[in-house]
């Protein structure tokens, strides 16, 4: 069981979470878009009025100088005629001057006319020839100046200078920017509470990762995270629960596995234990004491071939098939004939072998052997007096069959899902008598499958047992036809 670090202990710190980091991240972002929106709007909304109102001036200043084209000399009496046949121009103020810069008429000082200079900058502008247009923003006042040149025959003769004072324009931009202002708080209230609201409901689901997590680090193998939502957390929660489902039936089978193994290893040594006891305390004959000493000694075998069988098992859990070469079928299984003749003589059983040569399968050589030889041995040691066992092989269409049937006791339907399972066995005692653990099938199954074939069981036809192993077709290379 590993160690849990210093980081793993405790709550995150909120500076070091990074939902908070990123919930602090989109309200700065926002703040910054929603400010250059809030100085950069208005400006933009000045201008577009400045640029309309300068127009506006300069047109009613135009229609003004028009108006006196026709004028070679501007005295007050001209001035006010013309200027009564203009339409109301809607300015606060009307201020006509000669070249000199003396006002000749005033809308706003009647009496001035004639005696005060008027020396405003746009009226200085447009008595040099230019168009003047000066127009100042204020909170709830816009002002708007404009001056133009008076031109008779080619020859300046004054100036037009107008002011217009407007509240309602003003007004206008002020709501504006009010209104901007207000909804770039109203969405930055949002973005935060959407921020908090998200940073909470992450982290809270991380927190339960977390706690699953390191509830699986401390062997709870039943850890589960609640599945909802499609998100990557949920798939994370999803493979998560995978892992601990995973762990848990691993767990649950080293648990089985090891307590069968105490209890197949128990057996033996009780046995040696009480054999030895008796012969220590009875005054026992030689020939019962020989007799006790071979038990002790069939029951070290015993021990010896289930010691064999387990670091067998563990050599197939732990290591990948070692290399595979193309492998004659017929010459494995003479061989494994040939050395279980003398078992299958004793007990009065024959064997057989119908495989062609040329027959091959891609597979460790000594899985090969080890495969058919327990299915030999079992063929023999779970059949009936004269009965026989046979090694057939055959190509069906793209796979090699090879099977081995018996002509013994068969195997009950109900049992056959569950003699491939480690220390399975269906018939209990005569497998004990006969030395095996119920190990020999799934060290069988386990082989096959690292060899990339699979095995079934069925029923031989006429009594007996009839196992089947498949293995993907490999034709034998040409030179060795030959
Ligand atoms: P064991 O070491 O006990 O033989 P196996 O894994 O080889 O264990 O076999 C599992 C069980 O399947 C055996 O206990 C036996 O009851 C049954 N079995 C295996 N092979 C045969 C067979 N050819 N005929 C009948 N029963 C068999």
């Amino acid at each position: 069981m590993g160690t849990i670090s210093k980081h793993e202990k405790g709550a995150a710190h909120p500076f070091h979470s990074s939902q908070l980091r990123y919930a602090a991240a989109y309200v700065l972002i926002t703040s910054a878009v929603l400010l250059v929106l809030n100085i950069y709007a208005p400006i933009m909304i000045r201008n577009l009025t400045y640029a309309s109102q300068s127009h506006a001036m300069l047109d009613k200043a135009q229609l003004l100088v028009s108006a006196f084209s026709n004028s070679d000399r501007l005295d007050g009496e001209t001035v006010r005629e013309v200027i009564q046949s203009v339409d109301d121009l809607h300015t606060a103020r009307v201020v006509i001057t000669d070249v000199g810069a003396h006002c000749v008429y005033d809308s706003l000082n009647t009496n001035a006319a004639g005696i005060r200079l008027v020396l405003y900058p746009e009226v200085a502008s447009a008595l040099e020839g230019n168009d003047a247009v000066y127009i100042r923003y204020e909170p709830g006042l816009l002002i708007s100046k404009a001056a133009m040149p008076i031109v008779a025959y080619n020859r300046i003769i004054g100036a037009v200078y107008l002011l217009e004072r407007d509240s309602d324009q003003a007004a206008l931009i002020a709501s504006l920017q009010t209104t901007i202002f207000w909804i770039s708080i109203g969405m930055e209230i949002l973005v935060i509470i959407f921020s908090v609201v998200f940073a909470t409901v992450y982290s809270r689901r991380m927190g339960e990762l977390f706690v699953s997590v390191r509830k699986l680090h401390g062997g709870d193998y039943s850890a589960r995270l609640p599945e909802r939502g499609h998100d990557e957390l949920a798939r994370l929660g999803t493979a998560f629960n995978r892992l601990a489902a995973r762990l848990d039936q691993s767990e649950g089978v080293r648990k089985q596995f090891v307590s069968n193994a105490s209890h197949e290893l128990k057996t033996p040594l009780a046995s040696i234990k009480l054999l030895t006891d008796s012969i220590l305390q009875n005054n026992m004959d030689p020939a019962t004491m020989r007799e006790f000493v071979a038990d002790v000694g069939d029951e070290a075998d015993r021990l010896t071939r289930l010691s064999a069988k387990l670091l067998e098992l563990t050599r197939l859990d732990s290591q990948p098939a070692e290399d595979r070469e193309l492998v004659q079928v017929r010459g494995v299984a003479d061989r494994v004939l040939r050395m279980l003749t003398p078992v299958a003589r004793k007990q009065e059983i024959r064997l057989a072998l119908d495989c062609p040569e040329g027959i091959v399968v891609l597979a460790t050589a000594d899985d090969l052997y080890q495969v058919l030889f327990n299915l030999v041995e079992n063929g023999i040691k779970y059949n009936v007096k004269d009965g026989s066992v046979m090694i057939r092989s055959e190509l069906v269409s793209d796979s090699v069959i090879i099977s081995v049937e018996d002509t013994g006791m068969g195997i009950p339907d109900s049992e056959k899902p569950h003699i491939f399972e480690r220390f399975y066995r269906v018939d209990k005692a005569r497998s004990r008598k006969a030395g095996g653990a119920g190990l020999g099938l799934s060290i069988v199954s386990d082989m096959v499958t690292r060899n990339e074939g699979s095995i079934t069981v069925t029923d031989r036809k006429g009594g007996g047992t009839c196992f089947r192993l498949s293995f993907p077709f490999y034709p034998m290379p040409e030179e060795e036809l030959t």
